[in-house]
């Protein structure tokens, strides 16, 4: 059986994600989704149109009916499949990889991206694929307000007087990716004084590369300090993940934003959070100090979203700045997770509200090892915490808890690496735990 599906859909560039193999997956995907209603959306990638006919091909031959969103951000197209009850999404993007990628993102009527491990269902039905009749194949149609809704339903969620009477200045780096489409047109009908930047969708994508690191953004983080904003925002290329600066042009970095919308949302509703294994021990202060409890999955926004969707936490996200608000939809939300902190930053400065989130130092490692290297490796940082005594969480490899900090050793699902991850106050500490952990579970394999 061949893998096309990773951590979150399937991804490749077009070489390797060909149309042919995109209408296998849409036919398998469709059978998978029980024939039903299929939304289907697309990004501004260069190869989205020639997948988008493929994959339409393949729902419609299984004998699923197709709505087509157009071209919208992975945010608005999950907000619609949930508006519309529909039976499944699938989104064409490469979110934020390079311009040559693309990708197909499958997510089920409930809401919640398939993972890996329900993707080898999809595969296994690739290897007999089964058309419908010729009188029971899928009608096309296309829904075209899909934009309006989401800024409609996102309007509803927010303090729009508060935002409208203090007027912030914002700039916004829409990396030439989704977020073009309909953060200018949300930020500025909230009466916002938007400064636009890479704010044309765009395939090259011209600008910045895609994902929204300090590096790639610092054009943003100028035009914040030069034209005296209250805040800069800048997303990736389908728009789930968002990234900050300050007022003074600082660069917020992912699991910031992700600890602040924590914080946000406490503060007006009491109820668990959601994260990853790898995610600061800046979330579980925070849930701590109104009560609440941090409820851990494995790494990769669907674990997020199978857990969310049982009811029993109020917001989840991960590391890297995707945050998902139960209220709008189970998908990672960088348009509605900037709405709110705007809608913050209208109470007090953004550098501010940072004071809130305690300050953890996370350095990250990844060391080469091949299958049989990665199984010994986390097996070792497991015995090492049985040996010592020390609390850990196994999971998604062996997350190590100490006093003052924590350690996660974990394989690579997709890659040859073993990943170390370590969290302390400050970087040096974090540092030596790495360091400590690397040479009691890598060093003496080598
Ligand atoms: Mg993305």
């Amino acid at each position: 059986m061949t893998k096309y599906f990773g951590t979150n859909g399937a991804r490749g560039t077009f070489k390797q994600l060909t149309p042919e193999i995109a209408l296998m997956i849409a036919q398998a995907v469709g059978i998978y989704l029980k024939r039903k209603k299929i939304l289907v959306a697309r990004d501004m990638r260069l190869t989205s149109d020639v997948l988008w006919h493929a994959i339409v091909s393949g729902l419609l031959s299984v004998g699923c009916d197709v709505v087509d969103l157009g071209m919208v951000p992975s945010p608005t197209a999950e907000f619609i499949l949930k508006k519309m009850k529909a039976g499944g999404l699938i989104i064409i993007t490469a979110s934020h990889n390079p311009p040559e990628y693309n990708g197909i993102k499958v997510v089920d009527g409930a809401g919640v991206a398939v993972s890996r491990e329900r993707a080898e269902e999809i595969e296994r039905l690739m290897e007999r694929p089964q058309h419908a009749e010729w009188d029971k194949i899928g009608k096309l149609t296309h829904y075209g307000r899909a934009i309006d809704d989401h800024i409609d339903a996102i309007i509803q969620h927010i303090n729009v007087e508060k935002i409208r009477r203090r007027k912030p200045r914002l700039v916004l780096d829409c990396g030439n990716g989704m977020a073009s489409l309909i953060a200018p047109r949300l930020f500025k009908n909230l009466g916002c004084d938007v400064i636009l930047l890479n704010s044309d969708v765009d395939g090259h994508f011209p600008g910045r590369p895609s994902e929204p690191t300090a590096e790639n953004v610092k054009r943003m983080l100028s035009l914040v300090h030069d034209e005296k904003a209250d805040a800069g925002i800048a997303w990736d290329g389908d728009a789930d993940r968002v990234a900050f600066a300050d007022e003074r042009g600082e660069y917020v970095i992912g699991d910031k934003v992700f600890a602040l919308s924590v914080l946000l949302k406490l503060k007006e509703k009491k109820g668990n959070v959601v994260s990853t294994v790898a995610t600061s021990l800046a979330i579980d202060e925070i849930a701590n100090m109104y009560g609440s409890k941090v409820i851990y999955t494995k790494i990769g926004a669907p674990y997020l979203s199978e857990e969310i969707s049982k009811g029993n936490a109020v917001i989840a996200g991960e590391e890297v700045g995707g945050v998902i608000w139960p209220e709008i939809s189970l998908a990672k939300e960088g348009i509605f997770t900037a709405a709110k902190i705007v809608e913050a930053i209208c109470e007090k400065p953004l550098s501010e509200w940072l004071k809130e989130v305690p300050d953890y130092k996370n350095i990250k490692e990844k060391i080469p090892a091949d299958e049989k290297m990665k199984k010994e490796v986390v097996e070792r940082a497991r015995r090492h915490a049985q040996e010592n005594n020390l609390s850990f969480i196994d999971i998604d490899g062996v997350r190590i808890n100490l006093e003052d900090g924590w350690v996660i050793v974990r394989a690579s699902g997709t890659e040859n690496y073993v990943r170390i991850f370590a969290e302390a106050k400050t970087e040096e500490r974090a540092r030596e735990i790495l360091n400590k952990y690397k040479s009691i579970v890598v060093l003496s394999n080598l």
